[in-house]
């Protein structure tokens, strides 16, 4: 015993004999100082964070540990950090401008949309599916610190069917191409397309698991969400939007541990644009706005044509309904997961999450609720162990906000600086 003693205080002798070793010991990290810290479950006041490497080394209340001499300090005082957002169902790449032609969903245009998230603090995306499978080009949520953009989770191509047979092979080639989630839809679009039929949803489900899979379903039905549920679902992908949700889909989420991801800004594109919308004024907004869009989207046509569209005038029922089923869900004990179906044209990617984080607050979500379903739950919800969350081990992905969003999450606007994987983003 006495022996074993020794070793290691042999070893501390041999360090403190290389001399300059103290100044070493901080070489490469930086010290974060003084925020409020966000970690993506509680707060930290007066929080030190230390960096190193692209990942988070050290976290806590300023005293609790030692900032390494050498360390390059940053200055946080009075500001409010949380972990990078994480959008649990966008689609980067899905247009340019007002144009969605699936030719333009390519590599190039899926990375300039993580840059432009990115730069909103959202900087995990999950993608949904789209057309193709270039967003498997550039997924790479869990492998690079520094990317100088947001990460993609990525759902490959979005399975159709319309068989079972055809679904089980689309499910195969998705988990040959390397997609970390299957996406279907189960929805009649208000009765305009055939809804996937329960035996495709099942074939697709019990395809996907065996390959490892989850399955995330946009649906609109109560009774589609249930059906789902019964065959399998791991991820419900927008809000239950034709009534009020009930008891037994409650506890079944609950049981089964699936995550909601309620998209309410999905519903404002599709009638917002009927008059002139007011973040049209926003700086914010227009920080990154195409002007060539603004005038297009303000055409008085256009404009009529929407007010004349019956579906258009239904997502805005739709919307009231959401959020009322967001509230109940939140309140029963569901995983909510922050998400907006951005990226088709007019869903602006970056702002339209701000724009939901203010409309789960209009649902009657607390700040802390809305923010820990664009962390730590989202991050959980879609299986990613290195975002969501500021910890050891775990990528410095996170944003400087000058106001508390514990206070208000429309203080999300006061962005001063986001950091993926420990460098600051280009804004
Ligand atoms: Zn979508």
């Amino acid at each position: 015993m006495a022996a074993m003693r020794w070793i290691p205080a042999g070893i501390v002798l041999l360090l403190l004999g290389c001399g300059g070793s103290a100044q070493r010991e901080g070489e490469g990290v930086t010290a974060f100082m003084g925020a409020t810290i966000f970690d993506g479950v509680e707060p930290i006041d007066d929080g030190l964070m230390l960096v190193k490497d692209g990942m988070v080394m050290a976290l806590g209340p300023a005293g609790t540990f030692d900032i390494p001499q050498g360390a390059k300090l940053v200055d946080l005082k009075g500001r409010f950090v949380t972990p990078g957002l994480i959008t649990g169902h966008a689609h980067p790449g899905g247009s340019v401008g007002l144009d969605s032609s699936p030719e333009l969903y390519t590599e190039e245009n899926i990375i300039s949309d993580l840059k432009l998230y990115a730069r909103y603090g959202v900087t995990t995306v999950a993608n949904l599916g789209g057309p193709g499978p270039q967003g498997l080009a550039v997924q790479d949520a869990e492998k690079t610190p520094a990317i100088g953009r947001a990460r993609l989770v990525d759902a490959g191509v979005i399975v159709t069917g319309p068989t079972p047979d055809e679904a089980r092979a689309q499910v195969d080639s998705n988990a040959d191409l390397g997609v970390d989630l299957i996406k279907i839809r189960v929805d009649s679009f208000l009765g305009t397309r055939e809804k996937m039929a329960p035996e495709t949803y099942k074939a697709v489900i019990e395809e996907a698991h065996k390959k490892g899979l989850p399955v995330a379903a946009h649906l609109y039905y109560l009774e589609d969400a249930k059906g789902l549920l019964d065959a399998g679902v791991d991820y419900i992908a927008h809000s239950v939007r034709d009534q009020e949700v009930d008891e037994a889909l409650i506890a079944e989420l609950k049981e089964r541990n699936v995550c909601v991801c309620p998209t309410l800004t999905r519903e404002v594109s599709s009638y917002v644009y009927e008059s002139t919308p007011e973040f049209f004024n926003d700086p914010f907004f227009l920080e990154t706005a195409t002007p060539a869009v603004l005038e297009e989207l303000q055409k008085p046509e256009r404009q009529q044509a929407i007010q004349q569209d019956k579906a258009a005038q239904s997502y805005k029922q739709a919307l009231a309904m959401a959020e009322t089923n967001l509230k109940k869900l939140e309140d029963g004990g569901v995983r909510i997961v922050f998400g907006t179906d951005s990226g088709p044209a007019a869903r602006f990617e970056g702002y339209f999450e701000h724009m939901e984080l203010q409309l789960m607050a209009d649902a009657g979500l607390t700040p802390e609720q809305i923010l820990r379903s664009a962390t730590s739950d989202a991050a959980n919800c879609l299986g990613l162990p290195k975002v969501g969350i500021l910890e050891p081990g775990r990528f410095a992905d996170f944003v400087v906000f000058g106001k508390s969003l514990l206070d208000d999450v429309g203080n999300s606007r006061t962005i001063e600086s986001v950091w993926v994987g420990g460098a600051e983003i280009e804004r």
